[in-house]
């Protein structure tokens, strides 16, 4: 199997080099964000997603008729992975999850409204799946909708709404049928979020990020706003969740720092004697290369298995997830353990190694193990679906 580029991928790649390298802003990129880097919150990030747009690279895979280019899977890959290792914003939620879902499944008045904004870089969305007893389990979601005339009024509580405190609109999931099997009594809403009876309560998270609680006290949303089908709001989530694992937990930063900590122990010395030579030292080097190499080609068998029909293929989704996070929280243990007790000096503060970059992984990479589905459900998805094994539980 070829994993190269072809001559117009890679043509392509250099031209988003050149462009980044004219549109460089140390406000917009700021690495030591990690994971989080990948959110459009501040006036200034919002600026550069929008030259982004004008360059008609937001929204590339999409249909024409919606302002796409029909353009392959790669090319969006290849640009989300070089604005993912500038640590500039990504495409995100919008183009990658809720514009395609919308595409395959939303109402016409629904296509209209969103996906010209979306492509024009004029809307954030949150994402609301997860509640204090729905997490792993997200089909266990409890917020009510119960129907009233003209729409739905919604009662009850979100956790862990990442962009909520600054988003423009909520892609929520809803119990609009309690009567049906948890599975098909969900429904997809879109909520602005300045709804009223709509309450934001950040939270701060182990990294240097915020996520937020979002309370309904009667919250109504208009018929229009039912994404899709009634009861199918599962179906639609699952699909989503699947290019979120992709598109949210990106290879390039995770190539860049197994690179930097190469460096660092190809020049550092302790106690005298450079870090090179220990023998422990060159055998978890080794492996982490060796690692990053398997995250690599986990990703590009994703672009290759989604480019077949279209569809984001579940299995390969989940073993991405599982190897590039856990590979980073476990690069980021090697980094603090081969620093010593300086590699715990907090992240840009003066004299500690590379800037204090891996005690700031080292917090990050944690919550990405958690975020988009746990690695203990990735493992779970590849060991059922992919090896036909039975349910463990
Ligand atoms: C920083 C961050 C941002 C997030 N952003 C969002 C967001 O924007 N929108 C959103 O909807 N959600 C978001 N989440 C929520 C995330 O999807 C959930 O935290 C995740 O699905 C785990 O759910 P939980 O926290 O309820 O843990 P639980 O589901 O209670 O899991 C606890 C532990 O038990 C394990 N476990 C659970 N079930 C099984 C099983 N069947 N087999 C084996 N092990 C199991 C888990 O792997 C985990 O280790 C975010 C989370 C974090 C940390």
């Amino acid at each position: 199997m070829d994993f190269e580029f072809s001559p117009a991928e890679q043509a392509f790649a250099a031209e988003v080099e050149q462009w980044l390298d004219e549109n460089h802003d140390p406000v917009v990129m700021d690495l030591t964000r990690e994971n989080f880097s990948q959110l459009c919150d501040t006036p200034e990030r919002r600026a550069f997603m929008k030259k982004l747009s004008k360059k008609g690279w937001l929204g590339m895979t999409w249909p024409k008729e919606y302002g796409g280019q029909e353009a392959e899977g790669v090319y969006e890959f290849i640009l989300n992975e070089a604005l993912a290792r500038r640590a500039a914003p990504q495409i995100g939620k919008g183009v990658g999850i809720i514009g395609k879902t919308l595409i395959r499944h939303g109402s016409e008045k629904l296509k209209q409204e969103f996906l010209p904004k979306i492509i024009n870089a004029e809307v954030e969305f949150a994402v609301g799946y997860s509640e204090p007893q729905a997490g792993s389990d997200a089909a266990n979601m409890q917020l009510k909708a119960e129907k009233v005339p003209g729409g739905w009024k919604l009662n009850g509580q979100k956790i862990w709404t990442t962009s909520a405190h600054f988003a423009d609109w909520y892609w929520v999931g809803a119990r609009t049928d309690p009567d049906k099997s948890k599975h098909d009594g969900i429904s997809l809403f879109l909520l602005p979020m300045d709804a009223p009876g709509l309450e934001i309560q950040s939270m701060p998270t182990i990294g240097k990020d915020t996520t937020n609680q979002v309370f309904f006290t009667d919250v109504f949303v208009g018929d229009d706003y039912l994404v899709g089908e009634r009861g199918r709001g599962f179906r639609y989530i699952s699909e989503a969740l699947d290019l979120e694992r992709f598109t949210m937990f990106t290879f390039s930063p995770i190539e860049d720092r197994t690179k930097l900590l190469c460096r660092y122990v190809a020049e550092a010395t302790r106690d005298g004697e450079p870090l090179k030579n220990d023998p422990v030292i060159r055998q978890q080097i080794a492996q982490l290369v060796t690692q990053t190499e398997v995250a690599r080609v986990l990703g590009l068998r994703f672009v290759a298995e989604s480019m077949k029909d279209g569809k984001p293929p579940t299995v390969e989704s989940s073993k991405y997830k599982l190897t590039a996070t856990q590979l980073s929280q476990r690069t980021a243990n090697v980094a603090l353990d081969i620093m010593g007790a300086a590699g715990q000096i907090q992240v840009d503060t003066e004299d500690a190694p590379l800037a204090g970059r891996f005690e700031g992984t080292y917090r990050c990479t944690v919550v990405e193990t958690i975020g988009g589905g746990a690695s203990e459900i990735q493992k779970n998805i590849i060991a059922r679906r992919g090896l036909g094994l039975p349910r463990n539980f």
